[in-house]
């Protein structure tokens, strides 16, 4: 999981992720990639599509 630039920080990935992946830094989310269960939550919620799965 990435976030590119078009997050703006709301906020509502972060309330997404069941396992509290996600944080903001500077008002934008950050996703540990080591707590990351790849759930796909956080890309469903994202109202700017700013979450990706890697490749
Ligand atoms: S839901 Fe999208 S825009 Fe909002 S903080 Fe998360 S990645 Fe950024
Ligand atoms: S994919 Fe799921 S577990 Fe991973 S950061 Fe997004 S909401 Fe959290």
């Amino acid at each position: 999981m990435f976030v590119d630039d078009n997050c703006v920080g709301c906020g509502l990935c972060v309330e997404s992720c069941p396992i509290e992946a996600i944080s903001l830094c500077e008002d934008k989310a950050v996703i540990d990639k080591e707590l990351c269960v790849e759930c796909l939550s956080c890309i469903d919620i994202c109202p700017f599509g700013a979450i990706h799965q890697d490749d």
